[in-house]
């Protein structure tokens, strides 16, 4: 009986673009097909370990390549788990995962597919750029019936029931017209040796009557000693497990002795990949012990604020028999998670020496890096050594905390940082014009993140890490200037605080102003603008008012002259209406909108024509 089922709508139009955008990198197809006959093989061998008998059924395992010059067809095969009726359906005629619709829509927005095929699993339906018919015959491991697929790549697949001696899979692409090359075993052999050399098994080249000849080096990339290993073969390597298609900014390979030993070869992507951020992120690492592969979802293995690393971690004291999930709370895993996150961190360190190409790195991963500070309390001050920022003197280019406290005032004990969305509008924040004009720097922080790594680290070298709504109070600002008087002054803040107590929880003078007459901010120690804004952006509690403040700068001539105002009652509406018009001010400066923005244009143009 024949099953003839349609492509999911994505499918179809992935293999569209597929096909027809990576014309030019053709040959991926075979390394594409090899590392799922890989996967395969390491998913066999992890389950031989509970059952014995399906790894003598099956032998030694290895992925086999067959061209066949007469009919045009080339065969992959491999020994591996196999699929049943229902992997094949699900696998390999649907799109399961999260992120295919956004590829879709990316990869035709832009072109860039070459770089996206990998990240969302599309990695089999490269074989259509060459074929213009597929057939797989496969037998899942444990199972008598084996099945076949067959498919032209435009609207479905048939799928049919088969014969096959052991478990695996074969997969036969007829080729197409101007893919017919595909047939030359010198050719074949050169795509294998470049794309595929790191595999662990061996592949084997079909030579016909000349026998058989085994391509790549077949042992563990991670096991073979750095000297015998090129960068190219790093950088497949790391196109296999990562399936991404750039090439590694960093590449950490490493020998952990001690008291439990372990192998890792670890690398950071040059480019961010598009679900950095989404919740269900799987962990980029795979664990092997001694060369098995255990599995790829031991998140306890990389704390969050590195899930950009991708890799292998393999290690022979790790016990073979236990579940995946004990694994996750074995105390030999933290052990691994803790040597191989200070490796890393210590090559960050090292790669900051060249600025522009640290940049690279942390302009796609910075942000998440920055979660290590809150999150990571042992590598607390590490992470902030490795962290860069825009400040009031930094310029274009950003700057470290080192470079910070290399620049600070005499007597300032504290690193100051003001909050905000956004680098310009903070960088005119009237909170900043004090540490303008007595030259002191402040760190200008827009990510979300910031608010929390600042109230976590508290001190840095000796600094204490503080918000310049508190600088005031630790330097005794004060100045000789004309001043407002005190008691009207008193008068004034007091109508103000009763005009705005749903907005602010008090009107208060400062020193800190030279320039505006106004400005927001909050108690010290309380929820920055910023972060209230954040919060309130996802519908949590709105109730804020109580901690902001509104400034006043007692040394402006228009809150002297409102001071002065507040002697005679008659003036009480004029006063109010500028007072509101002031508060105004203050939240756009602070990139807030204003309440009412008509009563706001109303005034402006009158009292702008009044100037006139
Ligand atoms: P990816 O490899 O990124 O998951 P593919 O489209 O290449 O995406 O493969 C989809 C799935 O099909 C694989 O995850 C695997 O479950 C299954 N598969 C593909 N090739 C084989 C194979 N040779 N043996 C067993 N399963 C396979």
């Amino acid at each position: 009986m024949v099953d003839k089922i349609g492509f999911q709508a994505d499918v179809s139009k992935m293999l569209n673009i597929v096909v027809n955008s990576l014309y030019s990198e053709k040959q991926i197809f075979l390394r594409e097909l090899i590392s799922n006959a890989s996967d395969a093989c390491d998913k066999l061998k992890y389950l031989a370990l509970t059952n014995p008998g399906i790894a003598q059924q099956s032998g030694q395992l290895k992925i086999k390549i067959v061209p066949d010059d007469k009919n045009k067809t080339l065969t992959v095969s491999d020994n591996g788990i196999g699929m049943n009726k229902d992997d094949l359906i699900n696998h390999l005629g649907t799109i399961a995962k999260s992120g295919t619709a956004d590829f879709v829509k990316n990869a035709t927005d832009n072109g860039s597919a070459v770089e996206l095929i990998g990240q969302f699993g599309v990695g089999f339906y490269a074989a259509f750029m060459v074929a213009d018919k597929v057939e797989i015959i496969s037998k899942k491991a444990g199972e008598e019936q084996a099945w076949k697929w067959v498919s032209n790549g435009v609207d479905g697949f048939e799928i049919s029931e088969s014969k096959r001696d052991v478990n695996g899979t074969d997969i036969k692409l007829f080729l197409k017209k101007d893919a017919k090359d595909y047939v030359d075993t010198i050719y074949l052999r050169q795509i294998i040796r470049t794309y595929s050399d790191h595999i662990s098994y061996p592949i084997v080249l079909d030579l016909g009557k000349a026998g058989e000849e085994t391509v790549n080096s077949a042992s563990a990339l991670w096991t073979r000693h750095k000297s015998e290993i090129t960068q190219d073969q790093y950088k497949e390597f790391y196109h296999h497990i990562s399936h991404n298609f750039d090439d590694p900014w960093m590449t950490l390979h490493f020998k952990a002795e001690g008291n439990i030993e372990y192998a890792g070869l670890l690398f950071v992507p040059s480019q961010a990949p598009y679900d950095l951020f989404q919740p269900d992120r799987k962990t980029g690492l795979k664990l092997y012990v001694n060369k098995v592969f255990i599995s790829d979802k031991i998140d306890a293995l990389m704390p969050n604020y590195l899930r950009f690393v991708r890799g292998v971690i393999d290690s022979a004291d790790l016990p073979l028999n236990i579940s995946r999930e004990m694994l996750q709370h074995s105390p030999l895993i933290e052990k691994i998670k803790h040597g191989a996150v200070s490796r890393i961190l210590k090559e960050l360190k090292k790669r900051t020496k060249d600025y522009d190409d640290y940049m690279t790195f942390w302009n796609n991963f910075g942000i998440v890096l920055k979660e290590g500070i809150y999150e990571d309390f042992g590598n607390r001050e590490e992470i902030a050594s490795l962290s860069y920022f825009k400040s009031t003197k930094s310029g274009d280019k950003l700057t470290t905390l080192d470079e910070y406290i290399s620049r600070v005032a005499e007597n300032q004990k504290a690193i100051y940082y003001i909050t905000g969305d956004d680098v310009k509008v903070l960088r005119n924040n009237p909170q900043l014009e004090a540490f303008d004009e007595k030259n002191i720097e402040v760190l200008l922080l827009t990510d979300p993140i910031d608010e929390f790594w600042t109230q976590v680290l508290v001190n840095y070298k000796g600094f204490a890490i503080k918000h310049i709504s508190q600088a005031e109070a630790d330097m005794g600002w004060k100045r000789d200037e004309p001043k407002a008087d005190e008691g009207s002054l008193q008068k004034l803040t007091d109508l103000m605080t009763s005009m705005f107590k749903d907005e602010v929880g008090k009107v208060a003078t400062t020193e800190k102003l030279t320039k505006s007459p106004v400005s927001l901010t909050v108690e010290n120690g309380q929820m920055s603008l910023h972060l209230e804004r954040l919060m309130r952006n996802h519908q949590q509690q709105t109730a804020f008012a109580s901690s902001r403040i509104l400034e006043v700068n007692p040394y402006h001539p228009l809150i002297i002259r409102l001071a002065d105002m507040m002697a005679d009652e008659q003036n009480k509406p004029k006063v109010e209406e500028v007072a509101k018009l002031l508060l105004d001010q203050a939240k756009i400066a602070e990139g807030e909108p204003v309440g009412d923005p008509s009563f706001f244009s109303d005034k402006m143009s009158s009292y702008i024509l009044k100037a006139l």
